[in-house]
């Protein structure tokens, strides 16, 4: 059964805990402990079954023949590789390409999947209103995943100028009949305080009755179990290529904004994935890598807009899952350091708390010319380009050095931020990003994702531009069309 990182004495089944999203008293639902997965066993089954495996363990109540089903239509030849998420090791460096689904961010792993877990938790009668607040690739991912699905509708709010323009074009030209779309006054965190307000909402509930409202982000526990199966895909490969022995530890870089991905990857290497570090990548926003070096949260600081926009954030929702598994599950712990950045923007966690973080995790940050100087310098010697995030991760990770085999996460297409990498790896400013886009492919011989690659071509059916204290309107009205 599941709980809340805030009130251990909670007790709900994985199908509820999907539903809601997160739990009445503000907090993220968590499985208290883990099974474990035979290893020989899982490196033995290409991804989709790993995915049931792992969907298994980590979501119980939902049944193998719904897991298999939803896995077998979320993972198909919507995907561009077959391997789902293929490692490409180019030099030294091993990258797990994770944007080879419908939107071309790792983000369609998890929002594949969900939907379709989410529509087999419903009755008859249920309805239920996805809200996304979304730094760019989520949104997306989101509306791909909920479009027309029976009994469901969405609403993605992104900031008004805050992420890519590609990015933007690929929400506004969505399709689908229970879709909106929103650009919010502000920044992602306001965004998704307004989020998280509605949700909290009684008022708001009542009117919408008996209509739901849920998340598809990452404290969503339905968006982050898939996200836990691309890690043992990565170590399979390995293995497979003789890069390494079944059993060796292997390190994770992961480009981190709201620490769900590498929290998945922590998940893994609890259901039995043979890890030795998580190495723990943000931009300018470095919030999370410095809580990993001092055990200080604190988001009082300036909101920094950098080249990879997706990782933007100040509050790391994930990382209150982290605290409570290395707490042994002090749910009135993570309860105080919550209540402390509700009021503060900042909590210290104790210092063997901290140590027990540092056993799994380290973390740093890079900044942009950094990470431009690293999509040129890839892109120069080995032919390869990286989206920005990716570059964020490399750029740390070739700092910090840690030994063992390393995979480093990439989690976008370089074709989803063309103009940043056409400046970075050719030198050229380039103000239209399908312009870059077609130049890019031309250099490097690579075809543009056929998604992006149509955007240019697609109407703008979402043009709204909303203060965040217009939002329960908007949602309220967007209840009463689409559900
Ligand atoms: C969402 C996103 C991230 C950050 O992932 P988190 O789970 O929020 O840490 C990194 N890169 C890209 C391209 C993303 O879309």
């Amino acid at each position: 059964m599941y709980t809340s990182t805030r009130d251990s004495k909670l007790s709900l089944t994985s199908q509820q805990a999907l539903k809601t999203g997160f739990a009445p008293d503000g907090g993220l639902y968590v499985l208290p402990t883990f099974p474990q997965l035979d290893l020989r066993q899982m490196l033995a089954v290409p991804y989709q079954e790993q995915a049931v495996q792992v969907l298994l363990a980590l979501l119980p109540d939902f049944g193998e023949a719904t897991v298999r089903q939803a896995v077998t239509a979320a993972y198909g030849d919507n995907f561009a590789s077959a391997e789902i998420t293929p490692v490409k090791t180019v030099g030294r460096i091993h990258y797990l390409e994770l944007f080879h689904g419908p939107t071309s961010a790792f983000k369609d792993i998890g929002l594949q999947l969900l939907p379709r877990l989410l529509q087999a938790s419903l009755a008859a009668k249920d309805r239920v209103l996805i809200l996304a607040a979304t730094s760019g690739d989520t949104g997306k991912a989101a509306l791909e995943g909920f479009k027309d699905v029976p009994q469901t509708g969405i609403a993605a709010f992104y900031p008004d100028g805050g992420v890519s323009p590609i990015q933007e074009r690929q929400m506004t030209t969505t399709g689908g009949d229970n879709t909106a779309v929103a650009a919010i006054s502000g920044n992602f965190d306001d965004a998704q305080t307004a989020v998280k307000a509605m949700l909290n909402d009684r008022a708001l509930a009542a009117k919408l009755a008996p209509a739901q409202l849920s998340v598809a982000n990452s404290i969503n526990i339905g968006r982050l179990a898939p996200q836990v199966v691309y890690y043992f895909a990565a170590y399979r490969q390995l293995v497979q290529a003789g890069t390494i022995q079944v059993g060796e530890a292997v390190n994770f870089t992961v480009p981190t904004g709201n620490f769900g991905d590498v929290l998945a990857g922590y998940y893994a290497k609890q259901l039995g994935l043979p890890v030795n570090k998580f190495i723990v990548a943000t931009n300018a926003n470095s919030e999370v890598a410095d809580f990993l070096a001092t055990g200080v949260y604190d988001r009082n600081r300036q909101f920094l807009k950098t080249s990879s926009p997706s990782m933007d954030i100040q509050i790391s929702s994930n990382l209150e899952r982290l605290l409570y598994y290395k707490s042994n599950g002090d749910s009135a712990l993570v309860a105080q350091l919550m209540q402390s950045l509700a009021e503060t923007g900042r909590y210290q966690v104790p210092a063997d708390l901290l140590a027990a973080i540092q056993e799994d995790f380290i973390g740093d940050k890079a900044v942009d010319h950094e990470v431009e100087a690293a999509i040129r310098s890839v892109a120069d010697a080995q032919d390869y380009l990286m989206d920005p995030h990716t570059a964020v991760g490399y750029v740390v990770q070739q700092r910090l050095a840690i030994a063992g085999p390393t995979v480093l996460l990439s989690t976008a297409s370089p074709f989803k931020f063309p103009q940043v990498v056409a400046e970075a790896a050719l030198g050229e400013h380039y103000s239209d990003g399908f312009e870059a886009m077609q130049v890019l492919s031309a250099a490097y011989q690579l075809p543009i994702p056929a998604p992006l690659a149509q955007l240019a071509d697609l109407p703008v059916r979402h043009h709204q531009l909303l203060a965040p204290e217009q939002m329960p309107d908007f949602v309220r009205q967007l209840a009463k069309e689409v559900l």
